[in-house]
């Protein structure tokens, strides 16, 4: 923190200055802040963001940091966000500690705080409705036309709220409004409605009450009752400030609150609107609001991304006040450096094809002692065994060849990851020309590690000792859409990729990958960082997802997107 409290102006973002502003010319002498979700979804990356921001300016100054569900418009919040959310946030490392709140538990001092406005003659019944309300509203260029009901007096409008209390009227009969500025240039403050009738049970608070106060003056009440300094908040929020601060200053809190507004996160080549993944999930698109596919948090801890990689993205991506889109590259970048040294290098065959070295003797088999990260020698080494057949990778023989192409063909050398120089002999075929078996020979004195083999070569591939294998499934994943074509069609539908999930369902993993736990992750040599599933995978039947492949398509390899044609 010491370290932190030196840094120069120029290596702390905006809200950050803001910060040491306040604190240097005494406003507050403490940080607290808070991430208050509406429990009427599952959390996505932008969320991340804004839960890992609040964390880590309560982190950063020493101060304490809420988690407060804003739940109070029962129309669409359930408890089992609420669970998710919580889930969520725990699994970011965001440390509330005990301080886990629901603003529905605020709805009494809100009450009290809607009474205290009416006797202060700044809020009155209206008996408008919502449509004549918009109407007499105005727009940027009308002021707007103050409301018939605007002026009854105190005893009427507590008479008269009273009655919306105790369930007199009926859902948009009467709502509460605050008595400010019909002809205020933000439309925010003409008289906005901040109490309504809506006879909804409440998930946490039941029938209790029939009258729900509207977000923009919840709020506030709710940041200032748990003495939130800074109240950080999107963009879109902006324009809301002087109401927000009209509340907190006319309910008569000491210390008021400052709310600070930043952009939001915007990623290419995913969904992240709740209305798209909502319909996503309806319709079986995708399989639930976790799948790999999407960003929602759990669907990112399914696929395997980790807390630290999420921590990393947002620190890149920064605090901006405009908005932007971030390349979905970047979040990938994020998981492969963090994946990079602390994971095993295993091997695995998506698209087997066997292979047979006919000089090597039936029956034998060995093993053969591979380092599991030959950038991080902490992860130690494993025994993997070899034999006569093993699986390949398909595209890892080609009985033409076209040039540049260093690996298996009838009469080239390459290695075997990690044993010995073979040289391919040739092929067997079906009826339908597919190569089913290819043969090689080996040159024993060429192990790995033994340092005879006198020469070099230029191809090395990976394989998998066939009797020995486990049979895996292997999930492969493209965004969901595809920015470039646009994301949605004429109609407004989602123009959905045909290709994001493919699935194959005969893969042959080393032996050492059998007794795999959900979430464990690791490294496939040449194909990328894969997770074992969480939903789906069982001990006989392993599942893993593909994190990320191991090359980016976007910046280290310009030529395309497939990493192993890089590798030769
Ligand atoms: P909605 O209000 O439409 O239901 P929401 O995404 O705003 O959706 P909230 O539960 O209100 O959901 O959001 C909780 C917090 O997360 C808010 O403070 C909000 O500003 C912040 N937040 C939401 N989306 C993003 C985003 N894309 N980037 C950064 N912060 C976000
Ligand atoms: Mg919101």
């Amino acid at each position: 923190m010491e370290e932190n409290r030196e840094m120069t102006d120029s290596s702390r973002n905006f809200i950050e200055q803001e910060i040491d502003r306040d604190l240097a010319e005494g406003v507050y002498d403490h940080v607290k802040t808070r991430f208050p979700p509406e429990p009427n979804g599952y959390l996505h990356i932008g969320h991340a963001k804004s839960i890992l921001l609040n964390y880590g300016l309560a982190q950063k100054y020493g101060g304490e940091f809420n988690l407060r569900f804003d739940d109070t418009n029962p129309t669409k919040e359930k408890e089992e966000f609420v669970q998710s959310i919580i889930e969520d946030v725990k699994w970011l490392g965001a440390d509330f500690e005990e301080r886990l709140f629901f603003a529905s538990n605020y709805f009494q001092q809100m009450y009290e705080c809607a009474v205290l406005l009416i006797k202060k003659g700044k809020a009155f019944v209206c008996d408008l409705s919502a449509e004549e309300i918009r109407e007499y509203r105005g727009d940027f260029k009308t002021p707007g036309k103050e409301s018939p009901y605007r002026n009854r007096s105190i005893e009427e409008n507590l008479r008269l709220f009273e009655e919306m209390k105790e369930g007199r009227y009926q859902d948009g009969e009467k709502v509460l409004r605050a008595k400010i500025d019909m002809a205020s240039p933000n439309i925010n403050m003409r008289d906005p409605v901040i109490y309504r009738v809506a006879r909804m049970s409440h998930h946490n608070t039941g029938d209790t009450w029939c009258i729900y106060p509207m977000y923009d003056f919840a709020h506030p009440i709710e940041d200032a009752i748990e003495h939130i300094t800074h109240s950080i908040c999107t963009l879109e929020f902006e324009d809301h400030r002087p109401l927000y601060d009209w509340v907190v200053k006319e309910c008569g809190f000491e210390n008021p609150p400052r709310q600070i507004e930043f952009a939001k996160l915007y990623l290419t080549n995913v969904v992240t609107g709740k209305r798209y993944i909502k319909k996503l999930v309806e319709d079986a698109v995708v399989d639930g609001w976790d799948d790999p596919r999407l960003v929602s948090i759990a669907a990112l801890r399914r696929r395997g991304y980790t807390p630290e990689s999420l921590k990393k993205f947002v620190e890149l991506v920064g605090v901006a006040k405009a908005n932007s889109s971030v390349d979905y590259a970047m979040l990938e970048y994020c998981i492969r450096e963090d994946l990079k040294l602390k994971k095993a290098r295993m091997m695995a065959i998506l698209y087997p094809v066997k292979l047979v070295i006919d000089n090597y003797p039936e029956g034998r088999t060995e093993e053969l002692l591979i380092p599991n990260n030959l950038e991080n020698e902490e992860l130690g080494e494993r025994k993997v065994p070899f034999g006569r057949e093993l699986y390949i990778e398909r595209e890892d023989f080609m009985e033409e060849p076209p040039k540049k192409y260093f690996r298996l063909f009838p009469g080239n050398e390459v290695r075997l990851m990690g044993a010995y120089f073979v040289t391919c002999t040739g092929c067997e075929k079906d009826e339908n020309g597919n190569v089913t078996v290819v043969h090689a020979t080996y040159d024993p004195e060429t192990k790995s590690g033994s340092g005879f083999a006198g020469r070099k070569v230029k191809g090395t591939i990976h394989w998998v000792a066939a009797d020995t294998a486990v049979k895996v499934e292997c999930r492969l994943y493209e965004n969901i859409v595809d920015e470039e074509k646009g994301k949605l069609n004429e109609d407004g539908s989602l123009n959905l990729n045909p290709n994001s999930l493919t699935v194959l369902k005969e893969c042959y993993a080393e032996p050492a990958l059998a007794d795999v736990k959900p979430g464990d992750s690791f490294q496939f040599m040449r194909d990328g960082y894969f997770c074992v599933d969480s939903k789906d995978s069982r001990p006989d039947h392993l599942v893993f997802n593909r994190i990320v492949s191991l090359k980016s398509s976007f910046k280290l390899n310009k030529q395309g997107t497939d990493s192993r044609k890089a590798d030769n």
